[in-house]
Parts: C-alpha cells; sequence; structure tokens
C-alpha cells in the first residue's frame, strides 16, 4: 500500500518522488510505502497552513467546536480501520487497543468543548480612565511532530488544542508510524477546511527539521526524547520560535512497607508492561521498602510469568512486540549491560526468538542508583526494583534523576502521601495507582521531560498567545 502527503486538502507525492518503507513489527515485513518529504514539501504544507489560518482563526469558537466534535465521531466511526493500522503498524495487541482509542475520542471531544471555554482576568478599569481586557489570541501556523509509540493518540494531543486555539497545524508523524495520522486526514477531509490540517511523513533530520526552522511556523511542538526536544529547542532558538516539549520519563514506583502489595503487584503487571513498556509514564523504577522489597520482588516475578506476548491479533495475547530491530537491540543492551554489572534478572532478560521484535517480560533487582538502566529510559518491557532503607532514601532516589513526568507513591498513611505529593519533582503524581489519564486534567514533564501540559485546559492554553487590549476612554 502507497501513501501520499496531505496538503491543502489534497493527497500529493513528495516532489523528490522519493518514498520510505513502513514496517509491521509483530513481522519485520514491509506494511506501506509513504512519501520521504523534504523541504519542498514542508514549504508547501506550511503555505496551505498559512493560507488557511485568517479564516480559521476568526471562526466563532462554536463553529471550530462543531468541526472537532464531528473528528472525534469520524474517527470512532471508524475504529475498525483505525484499530487494524494501529495494531499493524506499532504492533499493540487487540486487546489494549480499545482503552487507548476510547481516550483518543474522548480527548477530541474534550477539545470541541475547550475551544469554547479560554479564560482570563476580568476586564476592568485598572488604571483611571482606561479599561483593561485580555485575549487568547492563536499563534498562527503550528508544527506538530508525533512519536511512535501511541502515534493517533499522541496526534490527538497536539492537533485537539491547537485546532481548539484557533491554530492551523502541520503533522509530521513518526517515520515508523505515519498510518493512522493519514487516516484520520483522510476521514476528517470533509470536515476540516482545506489546510486546517496538514500531513508531511518523512524522517526526523529531514522534514521534522524543515519544519522546525521554517520561518512562518510560530510553534513547534514534539512528543518525543529527551535528544530530540534538545535538538529542536536549540533549532528554534535562531528565531525565537515557542516550543512544546514532551519529552522521556524514568517513573518511579515507591512501595512502603504499609502498601496494599496485592494492588501494587496487579497494577505493574499491566501497566508496566502495556505497550511493551514503551509509555513515558510506565511504572517503570519500583523503590520498595525493606519489609516489603522480597515479597514484591517475589509477586511481580509470578505475575510476569503470566503475561502471554505474541500475535497481536491473539485477543489472549497482552503484550506484542517492541517497535523495531534498534529498539529490540537497545532493551536488551540495557538487561545485558545490568546483568554484568551485577543485578539479578528474575524473569524474562532476553530476545524472543523468531520473526518480529520481541523482548521477554522482564524484571532486574538489585541496580545501582547511579547505574544506566536505572537513570536511562529503557522504553521497553523492563522493570527495575531496588530496595530501600527509610523515606528520606525512597525520595531521594526517586527524585535523583533527569527525568520528571510521573511517579507513583504506594502507602495506606494519607500524611505520608501529601508530603510525598509535595516533594516529588514530577509533572503527575498518582497515589495508589499508576497510570491512569484523564481528558480534564494536565500531562507533562518537570526538568528534562520537557516543559508544556498536554490534555486539559491548560494545553489549549499554551496554543494561544495572550495580548492585552486596552482603552482609553
Ligand atoms: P524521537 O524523538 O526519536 O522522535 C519523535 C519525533 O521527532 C519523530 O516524528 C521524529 O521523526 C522527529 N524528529 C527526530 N529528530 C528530529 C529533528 N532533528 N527535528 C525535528 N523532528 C525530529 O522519539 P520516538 O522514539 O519516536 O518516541 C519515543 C520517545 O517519546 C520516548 O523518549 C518517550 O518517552 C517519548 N514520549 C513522551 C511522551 C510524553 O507525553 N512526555 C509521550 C510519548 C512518548
Amino acid at each position: 500500500m502507497a501513501y501520499q502527503n496531505f496538503i491543502g486538502g489534497a493527497w500529493v507525492d513528495a516532489k523528490s518522488g522519493a518514498t520510505d518503507k513502513v514496517l509491521n513489527p509483530a513481522t519485520g515485513e514491509g506494511l506501506a510505502e509513504v512519501a520521504s518529504s523534504d523541504k519542498a514539501d514542508v514549504e508547501a504544507a506550511v503555505a496551505a497552513a498559512g493560507g488557511a489560518f485568517d479564516a480559521w482563526s476568526q471562526l466563532p469558537p462554536r463553529n471550530r467546536s462543531e468541526m472537532l466534535a464531528k473528528v472525534a465521531d469520524a474517527i470512532e466511526a471508524d475504529l475498525p480501520t483505525i484499530n487494524t493500522l494501529e495494531i499493524d503498524n506499532v504492533g499493540k495487541p487487540e486487546s489494549i487497543i480499545e482503552f487507548e482509542m476510547d481516550l483518543a475520542v474522548d480527548n477530541w471531544r474534550f477539545f470541541a468543548a475547550g475551544a469554547r471555554f479560554l479564560e482570563g482576568r476580568a476586564a476592568g478599569e485598572y488604571m483611571e480612565g482606561h479599561t483593561s481586557f485580555l485575549r487568547r489570541d492563536p499563534l498562527g501556523v503550528v508544527a506538530s511532530i508525533a512519536p511512535w509509540n501511541y502515534p493517533l493518540g499522541m496526534a490527538t494531543w497536539k492537533l485537539g488544542p491547537a485546532l481548539a486555539a484557533g491554530n492551523t497545524v502541520v503533522l509530521k508523524p513518526s517515520e515508523l508510524t505515519p498510518l493512522t495520522a493519514l487516516r484520520l486526514a483522510e476521514i476528517t477531509a470533509d470536515i476540516l477546511p482545506p489546510g486546517v490540517l496538514n500531513v508531511v511523513t518523512g524522517q526526523g533530520e529531514t522534514a521534522g527539521a524543515s519544519l522546525v526552522t521554517h520561518p512562518q511556523v510560530a510553534m513547534v511542538s514534539l512528543t518525543g526524547d529527551v535528544g530530540t526536544g534538545k535538538a529542536i529547542a536549540r533549532a528554534a532558538a535562531d528565531t525565537l520560535t515557542r516550543v512544546h516539549l514532551e519529552l522521556g520519563g524514568k517513573a518511579p514506583v515507591i512501595v512502603f512497607d504499609d502498601a496494599d502489595l496485592d494492588a501494587v503487584i496487579a497494577t505493574l503487571a499491566e501497566a508496566s508492561y502495556y505497550n511493551s513498556g514503551q509509555d513515558c509514564t510506565a511504572p517503570c523504577r519500583v523503590l520498595a521498602g525493606p519489609k516489603v522489597h522480597d515479597r514484591f520482588v517475589a509477586g511481580l516475578t509470578e505475575a510476569v510469568r503470566g503475561i502471554k506476548t505474541g500475535d497481536p491479533h491473539d485477543p489472549d495475547v497482552a503484550m506484542g512486540p517492541v517497535i523495531s530491530g534498534d529498539q529490540l537491540a537497545r532493551v536488551g543492551g540495557f538487561v545485558d549491560r545490568a546483568r554484568e554489572a551485577g543485578a539479578e534478572v528474575t524473569i524474562g532478560g532476553k530476545t524472543i526468538d523468531g520473526a518480529g521484535f520481541y523482548y521477554e517480560p522482564s524484571v532486574v533487582v538489585g541496580a545501582a542508583q547511579d547505574s544506566e538502566i536505572i537513570q536511562r529510559e529503557v522504553f521497553g518491557p523492563v522493570v527495575t526494583v531496588q530496595q530501600f532503607s527509610d523515606d528520606d532514601q525512597a525520595l531521594a532516589w526517586a527524585n535523583d534523576i533527569d527525568y520528571g513526568l510521573s511517579a507513583s507513591v504506594w502507602t495506606k498513611d494519607a500524611g505520608r502521601a501529601m508530603k510525598m505529593s509535595a516533594l516529588l519533582k514530577f509533572g503527575t503524581v498518582w497515589v495508589n495507582d499508576h497510570i491512569p489519564i484523564v481528558s480534564e486534567m494536565p500531562h507533562g514533564g518537570f526538568k528534562q521531560s520537557g516543559y508544556g501540559k498536554d490534555m486539559s485546559i491548560y494545553a489549549i492554553e499554551a496554543y494561544t498567545e495572550l495580548k492585552h487590549v486596552m482603552v482609553k476612554w
């Protein structure tokens, strides 16, 4: 199957005629060919988005809201196709796809409503003889650059608030997983005016980099790796283009001695291996209290033994492949080096033989706090477990990391939970749970996990410029 770019409401090949091959990670075989775009294609897409901006931004919020609600309906109606594309392109098991897509549809509905609820301080006479009021103006053309782990979900987090606020968008999906972004363009082509949503496929270093440095792009929104975030922030510095960065994570899971151990184990056996652990908020770094550590390790190891891996289309399979051969090698490398350094692998720790990019769901115990498997994002089905001695050490270890996306605290002591939520330097802290998210609440990082929020009204605000208008009487 061959796919083109979607620019100004029309399907077009890359001007160079170049294409990229897209693989099915469950088989390692080719799934599709997509346009391999470069600067010339980006020029055309930004011009189309720029041309559509005035009319789109000047629509009353109600009209934009109605169209975004129709986008939600269109996605919902198209789920059989979208789910299949996502299963085949990302290797997501059929058994988990519904949850993810339900959230994406709800996100669109939330952003449709949010288009009508921008907030600001009351207008008034803050200086005698002058009335002041605030506007939240859209920025212009937004470049949205998405990762491969939740292709439609992450595109939704970027497009929803940008469009709701009145911006037009050029979306560049990941070169590994562009198919649902293209499908979204197809099913919304008769809902959104031409040029409001453009999709350009291609590599980060060509299509992505051309977008970031395009002078007509008012804001770049990236979800991706920390290194990519830094490269984009540097490239955008020349033009002082706004940058919104949702980057990696390395979520600590602090299990105190009074925690409900069964609940932690049940949650992690699912959430840590969900999407093969390729989740920026995955509960991947357990810090367990001295009285529960051994029982926790035994319980989690046993629970992980029950995770069925294999063909994503088998309804009983809970975990599919990782995204690529490179990712498989990267995950295996982390575990091998941790083992060589003295950590114990209580379960998993190997590539699964055969076609596709499969790695066993794994538990690694006793790695040192300063080791790479604790400090760096593995982004695979691997959970580490360390034993802490007291609350202070748990907190210090949890915060001793470059990332700051999410964390969880497991305890029956409400005071301890409150104290930990105040002192943990992460954008989301769960107490006695890990991973649920809702459209109304913000998601985003502290520290090198980036800046700017996704979801919630704060995301819509991030895609606006605050303007003060002062009128002399
Ligand atoms: P990646 O950084 O390799 O790629 C992300 C996107 O950036 C892709 O579309 C890629 O083509 C593009 N890109 C790469 N180099 C570029 C450049 N120089 N200029 C412009 N664009 C460029 O990330 P990935 O491997 O696709 O995704 C996994 C990463 O995403 C993980 O680190 C994960 O934690 C992170 N992530 C974060 C969140 C969050 O909400 N914080 C959510 C999902 C994934």
